[in-house]
């Protein structure tokens, strides 16, 4: 780390505490004190913009508190409720355990008769798909005993793993251990200034994914046998691509919610990755993308949520990183979703770093590792699935890092990609997007503008007036991309402050 690095990480963490007393970490600039009370510094990212995002800094000293477990943490938070407070997070809380401490898993919250066997059968497309067709589709509303009881074992589930984080919070873990699994904290509308640092977040378990026999359905006829009207166990809708299994957790959902700043966290699935969890049925609905998903989103932000800083944090090993805005149709996110991503890691995500609608969002110094072999060649879907099944990759298939989606006005800066296999479609993707804009990035060795090399490859190009110009980039000058990846290497994380 150069001395100019070392300076400004100082700065950036250490407004209340100052950055040369006693007890100082040498290399990052810290020390756990200064953690504490840290606030985000002035004008760092988008957190920044309305007001110093301060948390629970200015708590009284009966509002710190340490906690291990789940249940003082919910202690905690209620005691305190609006007011400032720190919780210090102590080695691991599973989100997904009782008053005791003992862990709860399906077989706790799930209600009779659910079984996911039975409701695999159940909605097969065999058997769902060969009803009359909805607007083109299969019924998205599934109907049954099953369904029912799934509902159900979800909400045990929901009510118990899901943390609501009040308005006036520092999350901040202690050491290099902290870590929350198997839950998800959520910010919701009406709260603001939440500050969460070095934590390691893991495994958003959903326990009851949904099948969504109408997600990404399509009529297409170069799948033998598919076509729109059921005529026997080989022609009809269940021989058409498309459905998928959904699920509902993210680590961290800033569902409303406003000036939030993460930073050096981590994030991923833990040891129950999704591709532990294949396709459950055959052919034509056994492509990667239908595995049975237990993960939603490492963190997503949507709902008018504004205002969000998200720093030199890594995420890795994951599929779809980060929602910033999650319909299209949700036009009263216009002027909302702002949000700053910089020094991040992303190693091993497959898309969605982030995907963005509506938002005006600056990333810049991220450092994007991935591999995008995998999705198959071929003229068709159908040739292109056929292909995509001889080789299944173990990594997760790079398809885009940055997403433009609709009314979306992302700012690129300085980034690095390094993604195998990949061409610079790989490194911005247009969904339903009008404009983006970057300089000074690097995609696999090589200084490119990402927008105008990408631009090359679609038929849908962005333009790159986003119409406006970042000016929040807090006390860290912006790096060169030939600097990003071994600062961010060493930089990003849970464990590094
Ligand atoms: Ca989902
Ligand atoms: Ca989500």
């Amino acid at each position: 780390m150069n001395r100019n690095i070392l300076a400004a990480s100082c700065l950036a963490v250490t407004l209340i505490a100052g950055c040369s007393g006693a007890g100082v970490d040498r290399v990052s600039g810290i020390s756990s004190a200064d953690l504490t009370r840290s606030v985000l510094p002035l004008n760092d990212g988008w957190a920044a913009a309305e007001g110093q995002v301060t948390g629970g800094a200015n708590a009284i000293d009966a509002h710190i508190y340490t906690v291990s477990s789940r249940k003082a943490l919910v202690d905690a938070l209620k005691e305190a409720g609006n007011a400032p407070k720190i919780i210090h997070i102590s080695g691991t809380i599973n989100l997904s355990s009782d008053d005791q401490g003992r862990e709860l898993t399906e077989a706790d919250y799930r209600v009779a008769p659910y079984s996911f066997e039975e409701y695999k059968n159940a909605y097969a497309p065999s058997v769902w798909n060969v009803k009359p067709l909805i607007k083109k589709r299969p019924n998205r509303k599934l109907t049954g005993p099953q369904e029912e009881a799934r509902k159900a074992s979800s909400k045990n589930q929901k009510d118990q793993i899901v943390i609501d984080i009040p308005s006036n919070t520092s999350i901040i873990g202690l050491g290099k251990n902290a870590k929350i699994i198997k839950g998800m904290l959520q910010i919701s509308s009406g709260v603001e200034n939440v500050i969460i640092r070095n934590i390691t977040f893991e495994d958003a378990f959903d326990y009851f994914p949904e099948w969504d026999p109408g997600d990404s359905f399509k009529i297409d006829s170069n799948y033998p046998g598919c076509m729109d009207e059921y005529a026997d166990a080989s022609h009809g809708p269940q021989m058409c691509p498309g459905g998928r299994w959904n699920s509902e957790y993210d680590l961290i959902s800033i569902n409303g919610g406003k000036r939030v700043w993460i930073d050096h966290s981590t994030f991923s699935d833990g040891d129950r990755p999704d591709s532990k969890f294949p396709p459950v049925y055959p052919f034509p609905q056994n492509e990667i993308t239908q595995k049975v998903q237990h993960h939603d989103g490492l963190v997503d932000i949507t709902n008018q949520a504004d205002l969000v800083t998200i720093s030199n944090s890594y995420f890795h090993d994951h599929d779809k990183a980060f929602l910033i805005g999650n319909s299209d149709g949700k036009t009263a996110d216009r002027g909302y979703l702002r949000v700053t991503l910089h020094g991040n890691y992303f190693d091993n995500v497959g898309q969605r770093m982030p995907r963005v609608r509506y938002g005006k969002v600056h990333s810049y110094n991220n450092y994007f590792v991935g591999n995008a072999e995998g999705d198959g060649v071929g003229a068709n879907a159908y040739e292109r699935h056929l292909s995509s099944l001889d080789h299944k990759p173990k990594h997760n298939i790079v398809r885009q890092a940055l997403g433009a989606g609709k009314e979306s006005a992302i700012y690129s800066e300085a980034n690095v990609f390094e993604i195998k296999n990949g061409d610079p479609s790989h490194a911005i993707g247009n969904m339903k997007g009008k404009v983006a804009y970057d300089q000074g990035s690097m995609f696999n060795g090589k200084m490119i503008d990402i927008v105008e090399e990408a631009n090359k490859a679609s038929g849908k190009p962005l333009s790159k007036e986003v119409g406006w110009t970042p000016t929040l980039y807090g006390p860290t000058p912006v790096l060169p991309a030939a600097d990003v990846i071994d600062y961010v290497k060493q930089n990003a994380g849970a464990g590094k402050l």
